[in-house]
């Protein structure tokens, strides 16, 4: 669905990453963790293509949060939007994290902003009981993004930072093995660069875990007719817009 969605809050959490939140409750109602919102940014002519955000959390009743990066035009054009500003957004699109099968113990595996859809998700399993443990990985301490609230929503916490100011110096995948052997997820919920992906699924497989990766690559329309996203899969070429963007791991021809 298409809204206009009003900026109810708006914080900036780190240096050049922003956390908005949007009074848009139809989509707060059906948003499902791994979903993903496109957003309409900036008013002129030229930038047509709308740009996708996963939704970081849905409180049902009213409202959305987004958690991005500033990289380019769109996401500049967001970092200044103000309180009482209008939006325009369509979502929820795609397909989440899968729970059918309920797990009894998840891993979530995040690896920079790709923190951004897996809070919501740590937030429904933390309301449903379900026993979380997070791995999260970032360039440094300050880009360890939601730390305290991934604190008290999961069980335990295991860190990587590249430059070593908190947890182990290193990357994400370097403490991913002993994290897996330590706290035996049924199934871990990733997200990160696609690098980091393909090394989450690498391991998992050879962990022998069940993986869901949420992919983030670039797209156009977002509703699954351009295939301007599509990923090579073991069945054909997939849209990350609207056959992703979670997929099981095993999957994906990396
Ligand atoms: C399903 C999905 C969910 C996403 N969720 C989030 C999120 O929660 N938070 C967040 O910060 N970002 C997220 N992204 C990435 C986000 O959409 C891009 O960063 C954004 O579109 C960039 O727009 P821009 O106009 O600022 O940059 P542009 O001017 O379009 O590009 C600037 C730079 O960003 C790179 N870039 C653009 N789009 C992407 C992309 N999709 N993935 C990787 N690099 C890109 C370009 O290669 C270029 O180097 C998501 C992407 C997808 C597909």
């Amino acid at each position: 669905m298409q809204v206009k969605a009003t900026v109810l809050q708006k914080d900036e959490v780190a240096p050049q990453v922003h956390k908005i939140r949007f009074f848009a409750p139809r989509i707060a109602k059906s948003a499902q963790p791994g979903q993903f919102v496109h957003i309409k940014c900036g008013e002129e002519q030229n930038y047509i293509l709308r740009r996708p955000f996963s939704i970081h959390q849905a409180n049902s009743s009213d409202s959305i949060e987004i958690l991005f990066k500033v990289v380019g035009r769109g996401t500049s054009w967001l970092a200044k939007l103000k309180v009482k500003d209008s939006v325009d957004i369509i979502g929820p699109l795609g397909n989440g994290f899968s729970l059918k099968s309920r797990p009894g113990k998840i891993m979530l595996v995040a690896g920079g902003m790709g923190i951004a859809p897996l809070i919501f998700l740590a937030d429904k399993l933390a309301k449903e009981h379900t026993k979380t443990y997070t791995v999260i990985g970032a360039a440094n301490k300050e880009l360890l993004l939601d730390y305290m609230n991934l604190k008290r929503l999961t069980r335990k916490i295991t860190a990587a930072t590249e430059d070593g100011s908190q947890g182990v110096k290193g990357l994400i995948t370097d403490i991913l093995p002993a994290a897996i052997t330590e706290d035996h997820p049924d199934v871990i919920f990733a997200c990160g660069p696609f690098s980091m992906l393909r090394e989450v699924a690498f391991i998992a497989r050879r962990e022998d875990v069940d993986c869901q990766v949420a992919l983030e690559e670039l797209m156009a329309c977002g509703v699954g007719a351009c295939l301007a996203c599509v990923v090579k899969t073991k069945t054909g070429f997939k849209r990350v817009c609207a056959d992703g963007p979670v997929f099981d791991s095993r999957e994906i021809e990396w």
